[in-house]
């Protein structure tokens, strides 16, 4: 089952000026920034209560981040729901006929087991299910 949403992936062009926002309007702290070579970004992360959010910048053009980026523009790229059991989780939704980018969890930011849903199955949201 899905515990909470762990956090929401924000596109943006400069993760430093981006961080100004969060930190110097909305008053939150950064715990930690990461560059995450498998997905081709760098991240800060910015704890809010039980959730967090994530803002992503490309560290290269052809990254996803960086391909959402030119189609859509900056703002929020994906919804995270952890869950306990990844891989139970994927062969659940793959039994129920949802398209998954990644069969098989990957390694995201803080060392978390990731995976993509396609946003076709979703409703156009880029769903990401977590386990930590
Ligand atoms: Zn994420």
């Amino acid at each position: 089952m899905m515990e909470k949403i762990d956090h929401i992936g924000i596109a943006v062009r400069d993760i430093e000026a981006a961080m100004q926002f969060y930190r110097d309007c909305l008053g939150l702290s950064v715990s930690g920034v990461e560059e995450v070579a498998e997905q081709k970004v760098k991240v800060a992360f910015f704890p809010v209560g039980e959730s967090k959010v994530e803002l992503l910048q490309s560290t290269d053009p052809e990254g996803p981040v960086a391909k959402f980026i030119e189609s859509r523009g900056e703002g929020v790229q994906h919804i995270s729901f952890r869950v306990k059991n990844i891989e139970e989780k994927l062969a659940d939704l793959k039994a129920k006929g949802v398209r998954l980018i990644d069969e098989k969890p990957r390694y995201g930011a803080g060392g978390a087991r990731i995976a993509f849903l396609h946003p076709k199955s979703t409703g156009g949201v880029l769903v990401e299910i977590c386990e930590r």
